[in-house]
């Protein structure tokens, strides 16, 4: 057996380093999108591991040979297609310090200063959001507290196990759910995270109510919720969680929660906030709006500083108002992991917290993020999203070919075509067919790289911005690219009946 020596090590190492920031500044020559077909990548691989040791100059030459080709670059400055899941030199580094740490954090016991930094690390960014202070582990309550988790759909899953610890007065943990009429609501917009989370804790796709939208904003009907919650509690059921959405995935669409926080108040149901996306934004004081409410109602709140805030994938940001409906839906105390310090009440077991037993330092990639670019860095980073969003929202704006399919917001805008070049009206099936065709056209061409949803049926390019490589002229690139397409895909279109213009 034969690890790497130390100078080993630091020579691959260096080695590896010098890769990423080569890769990093290629990455623009790069078409984003992979361009690969289905067991492409795998029929080049070696299919069985080798019998005896390689050099490491042979594993990266095949990274780069087989592997780079077929990897999708969602670092590339013009990868607008799903939210970002930016990287950055500061996190990269971070998670490396925590692979050569590699410590386990299960229990404090296990490694006191990784569940110590967590801690000090969760109530520092609670308030550089300017969440309440109640979601604090240093509060003045010392109820509240904050943890990292790997997703926000871990997040919303677990804020549905503490959820039903707290509707069933402790029941839950002992009998299960499957004899209680629990019902969870979330809006039509909501993340597919809520049913799956439902589905996983054993209430089934049955507890979930989809509520209504307004179709202009895209965000919660506040009456729709309201007469659900009414006719369920009518019916025997027991309304165990409401989940608002502050950013959608779709359009961005943020949920009244200070509207929705009284419903839940009424009848006892957990609020969870999901905030996967949009809640970094908040480092921004003149953008805290879309946390009106949460400071009076929220029970639980979730954003990923591993989407637009520049650490590097997993990082999601969990807090909650009362830990002891987590710990009390979640704590267990095998006798291995006995020790005096948990006894004594004096520390916090992050696993508890959470589904999962083991857990990784990802507090210090987190750390290395908010002390590398300090709270000045991170709000321009936001500040920057936002204003080339803005500048894709005036083109929008500018094209009489094309219309917002939802009111852009913060780093996302949504629109499609509606109408040809001589500014004829397209027919919503039309305007659907070019749409789609203009978003492929940019896809292929390796420009850019956008997405496509359904806003009220109809079809909708999604621009997502936010990437830390992006510059203004990436998006002009993009708007070029994207003109051209639809001025291709408006071309090819099967003439069907045109509705007279005006
Ligand atoms: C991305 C997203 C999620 C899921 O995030 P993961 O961390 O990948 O689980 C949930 N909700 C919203 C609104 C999102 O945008």
């Amino acid at each position: 057996m034969s690890h790497m020596s130390a100078d080993e090590f630091r020579r691959n190492g260096h080695q590896v380093i010098d890769w990423i920031a080569d890769y990093w500044e290629s990455i623009d020559h790069r078409p984003v999108l992979a361009q690969v077909n289905p067991g492409e990548i795998a029929a080049k691989l070696p299919h069985h591991a080798p019998e005896h040791p390689e050099p490491f100059d042979a594993v990266l030459a095949d990274l780069d040979e087989i592997v780079m080709p077929g990897i999708t670059h969602w670092q590339h400055p013009r990868f607008f297609a799903y939210f970002p899941a930016n990287s950055s030199p500061a996190a990269a580094l971070g998670d490396l310090l925590s692979s050569g740490i590699g410590a386990q954090g299960m229990i404090w016991a296990t490694s006191p200063a990784l569940t110590e930094l967590e801690q000090v690390v969760m109530d520092a960014f609670a308030e550089a959001l300017g969440l309440p202070e109640a979601f604090r582990h240093n509060g003045s309550d010392g109820v509240g507290g904050g943890v990292i988790a790997d997703t926000a759909s871990t997040a919303t899953f677990t804020a549905l196990l503490a959820a039903l610890h707290r509707s069933s007065g402790g029941r839950a943990r002992v009998d299960g759910v499957a004899t209680d009429r629990y019902t969870i609501y979330g809006s039509s917009q909501a993340h597919s995270s809520l049913l799956k989370a439902s589905m996983m804790a054993g209430l089934g796709e049955q507890a979930i109510r989809s509520i209504d939208v307004d179709p202009a904003t895209q965000a919660m009907d506040l009456d729709s919720l309201r007469a659900a919650v009414e006719r369920d509690v009518a019916q025997g059921f027991r309304p165990v969680m409401i989940q608002a959405a502050v950013g959608t995935t779709s359009t961005g669409a943020v949920d009244p929660v200070a509207l929705i926080g009284p419903v839940a108040r009424e009848v006892g149901a957990w609020l969870h906030v999901d905030a996967a996306w949009a809640g970094v934004a908040a480092v921004r004081p003149e953008l805290r709006w879309i946390n009106d409410g949460v400071a009076e109602y929220a029970d639980s709140y979730v954003t990923n500083p591993h989407k637009w805030l520049l650490t590097t994938f997993d990082c999601s940001t969990f807090w909650v108002r009362d830990r002891q409906a987590l710990t009390g839906a979640l704590s267990l105390l095998p006798e291995y992991l006995r020790n005096p310090a948990s006894e004594s009440g004096a520390v916090v077991d992050f696993r508890d917290w959470h589904p999962q037993l083991g857990r990784r330092f990802r507090a210090v990639k987190l750390w290395m993020v908010l002390r590398s670019y300090g709270l000045t860095g991170l709000r321009r980073h936001i500040g920057a999203g936002i204003a080339q969003a803005r500048r894709i929202a005036d083109l929008v704006l500018d094209d009489p070919r094309m219309a917002f399919a939802a009111p852009p917001v913060l780093g996302l805008v949504t629109f499609r075509i509606v109408a040809d070049d001589n500014g004829t009206r397209l027919t919503d099936e039309q305007a659907d067919l070019v749409t789609m065709t203009a978003m492929e056209l940019v896809n292929a061409s390796g420009v850019a790289y956008l997405s496509h949803t359904k806003v009220n049926d109809r079809t909708a390019i999604r621009i997502a911005v936010g990437g830390w490589r992006t510059t203004d002229a990436d998006i002009e690139t993009t708007w070029e690219q994207l003109r051209q397409a639809a001025a291709s895909a408006l071309a090819t279109a099967p003439p069907t009946t045109e509705q007279p213009a005006g």
